[in-house]
């Protein structure tokens, strides 16, 4: 087999654009304009090769300035759902023989590509999500880097026999291929509504399956752009096949379907576990278990004990939290403080939180919108939730500005079984609890359905082997914000009500989307 060049080079995170620097800012700000030159335009589905505009639209609408409108993206019904499906089962046919070294080279190409249009595509989040510079030059980044690891993933899975052979049997040659599954339903969510989206869909693909992508409702357009760059690299009509459309229909419609294979899915444990239920029927004709991938939500926490380097756990404390207006699952959306230094450490929480800037993403104002007027709503009523239940400090309801703005919101004194310390709000809003000592800190973090990341903050070694062992997360980080998982360097998932743990970005991730089969020959 011959193995694609760029997989020579070993897998290197992509990074991270500087806009302290005034001449990066000034090629974002020429994106942004060359984006919002395309607004309102009309986009298709793709399936098989075939473009099919609908009368239908999803409305993808700017949540900073609800004026504008980024895109009208066409929306899948049952029929071209299941015209998508049978494009997809066609395909899966030829794709499916395909080297492996061969399908990684469509990844390796599309990340060019990406990497030769990086602010094109950050800018459409930008608007289309209401992210700000460097979330979303973050998000690009690392779908460049899903397409660049999964690919050599995929290379070094189809070689594991040369690397980790069998254990020899006599007279026996025995080996083991990683085969793909079959037709894959790809669901992500909007807030990475690149990374994400591209993540699941090159890492199904590349291990040989062919998909169906029903994007967010609220991105299709920057979704729309992955679907178009894929074709651009050159990749096989009816490989991925990209059908919007509402979750509740043609969501359930395939999740139910007998020829759906596995399922992978990123978003709400409330859609997760619906998915889950559906997708553990067995349709009339189906001849296997689905397989599912679900990656939910989180309510992820800082814990500090009082040997931590305090500063740095506040200025930790409120990136986690506020960082994308805490829409991210592993926002810090709580923090537990030990009792002797709680005081101090509520105080610098809440004098940098206030100082963080709200405004239009385009303008880059540290905390931007949320996403839609459902989001908004329901956190702002959670913040009315808040202030029965804990002190205000900070923020406390809506900002100015022609979007769904909320100010970066702190409340203080919050018990552990408060509703803001346990259901995922997925906004700017911030839950301090105290705690007598760090072990206290420690018990009240694990108090949760959840367990997808969290941070701990101390100097103390012992005390950090010890949380290193007790903080039940899938994602712990010593001394360091709770968000911002590297891929390669932070494989990502979650226990519990978070999810399957799939650890996305890692070692594990690609076998999801195989079954291996083992080969006996006699000699
Ligand atoms: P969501 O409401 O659960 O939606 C996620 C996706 O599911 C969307 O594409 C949605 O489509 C679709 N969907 C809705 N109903 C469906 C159904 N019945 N069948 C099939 N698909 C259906 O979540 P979200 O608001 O987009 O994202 C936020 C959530 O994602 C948070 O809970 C966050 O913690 C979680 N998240 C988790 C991770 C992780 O790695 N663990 C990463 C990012 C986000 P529509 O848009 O058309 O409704
Ligand atoms: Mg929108």
């Amino acid at each position: 087999m011959t193995i694609p060049l760029q997989a020579a080079k070993p897998f290197a995170n992509e990074p991270f654009v500087d806009f302290g620097i005034e001449e990066n800012r000034k090629a974002m700000e020429a994106a942004i304009a060359k984006v919002k030159a395309e607004l309102g335009r009309e986009y298709p589905l793709r399936i098989g090769g075939r473009q099919v505009m609908t009368e239908d639209k999803i409305v993808s609408v700017n949540p900073g300035d609800l004026g504008e409108i980024v895109g009208l993206v066409s929306k899948a019904d049952r029929a071209l759902a299941e015209e998508a499906m049978q494009a997809a089962l066609r395909t899966f046919e030829s794709w499916k023989k395909v080297p492996a070294a061969e399908r990684a080279q469509y990844l390796f190409k599309a990340a060019e590509l990406m990497r030769k249009r990086k602010h094109d595509f950050s800018a459409t989040m930008i608007l289309e999500a209401g992210k700000n510079y460097a979330e979303a030059d973050a998000d690009t980044a690392e779908a460049i880097d899903f397409m660049e690891f999964y690919g050599r993933e995929m290379i070094r899975l189809s070689r594991i026999n040369e690397t980790l052979p069998l254990t020899k049997a006599a007279g026996e040659d025995n080996r083991l291929e990683y085969i793909p599954l079959g037709v894959g339903i790809v669901i992500p969510p909007w807030n990475f509504p690149l990374a994400i989206c591209v993540g699941m869909t090159t890492a199904a693909i590349v291990a040989g399956n062919t998909v169906l992508l029903k994007p967010a409702s609220a991105t299709p357009v920057v979704a729309h752009k992955f679907a178009l760059l894929m074709e651009e690299a050159g990749l096989p009509p009816g490989v991925i096949n990209f059908i919007p459309g509402s979750g509740a229909e043609v969501g359930d419609y395939l999740t139910s379907h007998p020829k759906t294979r596995f399922v992978s899915f990123t978003g709400s444990k409330e859609v997760g576990l619906h998915i889950s239920r559906l997708a553990a029927e067995t349709a009339p004709g189906q001849i296997w278990i689905k397989r599912l991938v679900a990656e939910m939500g989180g309510k992820d926490g800082i814990v500090v004990d009082e040997t931590a380097d305090l500063d740095a756990a506040a200025q930790a404390i409120v990136v986690s939290a506020f960082g994308y207006q805490g829409q991210k699952c592993s926002a810090g959306s709580r923090a537990f403080i030990v009792e002797s230094v709680y005081d101090e450490v509520v105080a610098k929480v809440v004098e940098r939180t206030k100082r963080l800037a709200v405004g239009l993403p385009e303008k880059n104002f540290s905390v931007g919108p949320v996403i839609d007027r459902s989001a908004y709503e329901k956190i702002l009523g959670y913040i009315e939730i808040g202030k029965t239940e804990g002190k205000l400090l900070a923020g406390g309801g809506a900002a100015p500005g022609n979007g769904y703005y909320i100010e970066p919101t702190v409340f203080a004194d919050v018990p552990g079984k408060a509703r803001i310390m346990q259901e995922e709000i997925f906004g700017p809003v911030l839950a301090i609890g105290k705690a007598k000592d760090w072990r206290e800190a420690i018990d009240l973090y694990n108090d949760t359905e959840f367990g997808l990341t969290g941070s701990f903050f101390s100097t103390d070694e012992d005390r950090i082997a010890e949380a290193s062992d007790i903080m039940h997360c899938g994602n712990l980080y010593v001394n360091r914000k709770c968000t911002g998982a590297l891929v390669g360097a932070h494989p990502f998932g979650g226990f519990n009500m978070s999810g399957t743990d799939s650890k996305a970005g890692g070692r594990d991730y690609l076998l999801l989307f195989t079954q291996a089969k083992a080969i006996s020959r006699k000699k």
